[in-house]
């Protein structure tokens, strides 16, 4: 370990904060401080969160993290592989997933000698329980291969990759919304100078400048209404690079967890099926033994998913209104649910007034995983074409799409990609900056921004913000949720389109400099609505089901076809209110090594 030179001292010129760092990483999820974790001992580090880091959305994740350590049962990473090639309804880059699950073995030593406290079994080893898609032998039957700590795995991988961080003095600078990436040029080529940050407890503007920069800014679930994401989920990395011009993967794919609490979203964790919770329609029936006799209950998630939607809308849904269908711990052994799943018990008794161990729980699927984002190859470098690596740019976790997840992702495998891939950006990010010059600033770099923040705060308009955001987030959850089609996706271009123009005549009430949320808060509705239109565009376009986008109208899968990733890029008028007139696609193509595409039974 070498010992990094200081970061020099910030200072003040016309109001404006400079900060400079060989590495500046944006976002302290599990990806941005994984990657502090490697970045910090040999660089003079940054990291920039809009949130304290332990409240960031890896806290909130339960079940486990994917790895073929074989601990409880015969296991290996190449089953691992499969599992998540075919899981992603073979839409995955096959060297990506090869990477994941051979790494995933290291990732979870790395947090074990970090000290996380892993479930263990009755010998001492790190206990693993399955999860959907999870399988021995190419599909056979499924097989224990996450590891866990109770149903708070998240929370515990947030919390021992902040300890480290803090034991390794990394510069954390908290509740900085960072608002805009700076780019220069170097030798007739682009490449990241820094970000600007806006302080949330003054309202000051800070500019951070990196050799490298990297983005580690989680997904964007707020663009529904029904979702298990936190409201801070509003995708602001991926929308300040869809508006640099960079282009945007796989947008279309956004994954809808089965067990959400009905009516709220809040999510159950796929370990109570792991442990062996099984969903039941109005009539009692295990309909998942219908549609995938091998691992019913553990189907991957996009089939889980619409085949509950399928048995609500033929009429089998349970409840008053029909309209949800059940989950059911209760031939469980209380002990069993207390000591492996406390938390989302104490959610369903909370939330819905219902005992898991007497009653089964009323669930609906809710918008989850963005499987799409920035486009990276296998060192996390952003790509700025199919091929073309922006040097010095990095992405990894839930922003980026590198893409190990194709078009639905296994449960437990973002815990994975976020360790896997933020140490990998972490890594290769110190390797660059060794001899990387600066990158040169524009005379006012924080010009944009505070534009930005001006335009919003001075705005006397008519539009409230709250209003807005319903509105586009309804209408996400009406027509581009489980089931598409072209009529459906029409109807929310139009609604974005109208939104568009509606949020140009917004106010905010609060005008003032501290801590103003209301302004923070308009500019992330900015962002849902770049990205939502993204996502359908994008959807319009796939004539085909794969994975988690499911068109009615096209009901099957097109190999022939679409077998390619989308890239989306911003062209054009970026303010004209028809999607079709700033969005161009193109496709780049599906990397395949070993497992040709084939039908997915389960
Ligand atoms: C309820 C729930 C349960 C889950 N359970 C599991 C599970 O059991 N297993 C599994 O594999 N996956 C699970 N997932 C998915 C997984 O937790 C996430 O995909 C993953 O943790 C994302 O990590 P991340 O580091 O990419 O982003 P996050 O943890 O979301 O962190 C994003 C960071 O970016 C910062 N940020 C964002 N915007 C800005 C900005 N403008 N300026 C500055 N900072 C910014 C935030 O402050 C935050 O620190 C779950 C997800 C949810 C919602």
């Amino acid at each position: 370990m070498t010992t990094p030179s200081p970061a020099p001292e910030s200072t003040i010129v016309d109001g404006i904060h400079y900060h400079q760092h060989d590495i500046v990483i944006v976002g302290a999820g599990g990806a941005g401080m994984r990657a502090a974790i490697e970045a910090g001992p040999n660089a003079s580090t940054a990291v920039i969160s809009k949130l304290y880091p332990t409240r960031s959305h890896t806290g909130a994740a339960q079940g486990g993290m994917a790895a073929a350590l074989a601990n409880v049962e015969d296991d290996n990473w190449e089953w691992h592989t499969f599992d998540t090639v075919k899981g992603g309804d073979y839409l995955v880059d096959q060297d990506a997933a090869e990477i994941l699950a051979k790494e995933a073995i290291d990732a979870v030593l790395d947090l074990e000698n970090m000290g996380l406290p892993f479930n263990r079994t009755p010998e001492g080893k790190i206990d693993q329980r399955r999860f959907g898609g999870h399988t021995a032998e190419h599909g056979k039957n499924p097989v224990r291969r996450a590891c866990y700590a109770a149903d708070r795995t998240g929370h515990m991988i947030l919390q021992t990759l902040y300890q480290n961080c803090v034991k390794h003095g990394i510069n954390f600078f908290n509740e900085f919304y960072v608002l805009d990436l700076i780019m220069g040029e170097i030798d007739g080529e682009e490449r990241p100078a820094g970000v600007i940050a806006y302080e949330l407890s003054t309202g000051d503007l800070h500019v951070f400048q990196g050799k490298a920069v990297i983005f580690a800014t989680g997904g964007f679930g707020k663009i529904y209404k029904t979702t298990s994401n936190a409201h801070t989920l509003t995708g602001d990395g991926v929308g300040i690079i869809w508006r640099k011009g960079l282009p945007l993967e796989d947008m279309e794919f956004f994954q809808f967890h089965p067990t959400g609490l009905a009516g709220l979203g809040i999510l159950l964790s796929e370990a109570a099926r792991g442990e062996g919770a099984i969903l039941r329609n109005s009539e009692g029936e295990r309909f998942m033994e219908r549609y995938a006799p091998t691992i019913k209950d553990l189907a991957p998630r996009d089939i889980v998913a619409r085949c509950m939607a399928t048995e609500i809308r033929e009429g089998r849904g349970a409840g008053p209104h029909k309209d949800y269908v059940y989950l059911d711990i209760t031939h469980l052994d209380p002990a069993v649910i207390d000591a492996k799943l406390p938390d989302i018990t104490e959610f369903a008794r909370t939330y819905l007034g219902v005992e898991p161990y007497t009653e089964p729980v009323p669930v609906l699927p809710t918008a989850h995983y963005a499987m799409g984002g920035i486009p990276t190859n296998v060192k996390a470098e952003v790509l700025r074409d199919n091929t073309t690596v922006v040097p010095g740019l990095y992405a990894a976790g839930e922003c980026a799409c590198v893409s190990v997840h194709g078009s639905n992702r296994l449960g437990t495998n973002s815990l994975l990609d976020i360790n896997v891939f933020g140490k990998r950006a972490g890594n290769n990010a110190v390797e660059f900056v060794k001899d990387a010059p600066w990158v040169p600033l524009p005379d006012d770099p924080a010009a944009f921004v505070r534009g930005l923040v001006d335009d919003v705060r001075f705005a006397t308009g008519t539009e409230r913000i709250a209003t807005l955001r319903k509105e586009l987030q309804d209408s996400m959850d009406r027509n581009a949720q489980v089931f598409r089609t072209e009529e459906t996706l029409d109807e929310v271009t139009h609604v974005i389109a109208d939104l568009r123009e509606r949020f140009k005549n917004i106010s905010v009430q609060d005008k003032g400099k501290r801590f103003n949320t209301d302004l923070l808060e308009a500019i992330e509705l900015g962002f849902l609505l770049d990205l939502a239109e993204v996502v359908v565009y994008s959807a319009r376009s796939r004539q085909e089901s794969r994975g988690g986008h499911f068109r009615e109208d096209y009901p099957t899968r097109d190999d022939e076809n679409w077998l390619v990733h989308t890239m989306a890029y911003l062209t054009g008028d970026a303010h004209s209110s028809l999607a079709g007139d700033h969005i161009r696609l193109d496709t780049k193509p599906v990397v395949i090594t070993n497992y040709q595409p084939m039908e997915r039974k389960y």
